[in-house]
């Protein structure tokens, strides 16, 4: 038998049918039409080729993948969107959790969502009923892998990371074991999820706070990176004297030349200045 972490898999003398058997989602190796669509990553630069994706749509079978992976001496990897990919972090068996996408919005105010749930999939229903999830920059991520790296966003200054408003997280260790991790059950882990990603564990689901928000004042001005120095220069004197209520950041980016993207921003290398307001908007700065 021949696995490496970085090259295709040379996979000669391991059989997935036992596992394959066991789930409720699917099991693809490489040469299976499915596999090349499962695998294939929001980041094209870092191809990811593990022996094995399991797409998942259980809590059930992410612990018979972790067990077969433990029985066999592979490593599992665990991914929902592909944003964050790396090459090593596929594993020898990777877990796509895109099949949890339970959504539960309860109405005082805390949700409890299926890993595989990006914030563009909660967003919608939190806002029906005035709240709002302290999300980052893009609501095209999971809500977990964001969250497991602490999640900073937009209103970090009025509402802190995310993974501070974490009630209890769902979650498969890897031995194998399923357990449900909040604050008083399992503190070490609480802990080491809320920052340590992928490395504690398998998430399979979580339960954290809203906020209620239902309108907000704030967006992005989008500047020539030829002038940053000088507007970030002055950004900087601005930001100094924000009071909390308001979150400011700057991002240096070039989007592609696609006709989709407006043309002021497209194949160009442009600074945007964010900001967002959490008080009334008639009291924001520059109002
Ligand atoms: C355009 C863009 C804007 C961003 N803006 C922000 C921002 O404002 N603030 C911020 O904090 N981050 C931001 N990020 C970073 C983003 O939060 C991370 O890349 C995050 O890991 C993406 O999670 P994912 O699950 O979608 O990606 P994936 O590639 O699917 O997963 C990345 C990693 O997350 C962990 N992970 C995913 N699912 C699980 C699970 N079920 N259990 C345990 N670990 C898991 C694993 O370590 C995995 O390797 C941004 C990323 C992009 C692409």
């Amino acid at each position: 038998m021949t696995l490496t972490l970085d090259a295709p898999y040379v996979d000669s003398d391991i059989s997935f049918d036992a596992l394959r058997a066991e789930l409720t989602g699917s099991l693809h190796t490489p040469g299976e039409p499915e596999y090349d669509a499962l695998v294939s990553p929001w980041n094209l630069a870092v191809p990811m080729r593990p022996a094995a994706v399991v797409a998942v749509r259980t809590a059930e079978d992410v612990v018979a993948a972790v067990r077969f992976a433990g029985a066999r001496g592979l490593t599992a990897g665990v991914q929902a969107t592909g944003h964050g990919a790396e090459r090593s972090l596929a594993g020898h068996l990777l877990v796509l959790t895109r099949g949890l996408d339970e959504v539960t919005v309860h109405p005082e105010g805390w949700a409890r969502i299926g890993s595989g749930v990006k914030w563009s999939g909660l967003v919608p229903i939190a806002a029906s009923h005035g709240l709002a999830g302290v999300n980052g920059s893009t609501t095209d991520v999971s809500i977990v892998g964001y969250t497991t790296g602490g999640g900073v966003g937009p209103l970090a200054r009025t509402y802190g990371i995310n993974a501070d408003r974490v009630r209890a997280f769902e979650v498969v260790t890897g031995d194998g074991v399923f357990r449900r991790v909040t604050a008083t059950e399992h503190p070490d882990l609480f802990f080491a999820l809320r920052g340590g990603k992928g490395a504690a564990g398998i998430v399979t689901a979580m339960e954290f706070d809203l906020i209620r928000m239902p309108e907000f004042y704030g967006g992005a001005i989008y500047f020539d990176a030829a002038d940053a120095a000088r507007v970030v220069d002055r950004w900087r004197g601005w930001a100094d004297d924000l009071p909390e209520l308001g979150t400011t950041s700057f991002a240096i980016f070039q989007l592609p030349p696609l006709p989709e993207i407006p043309p002021p921003l497209a194949g160009r290398m442009s600074l945007a200045i964010r900001f967002l307001w959490a008080g009334s908007p008639p009291r924001a700065p520059g109002c």
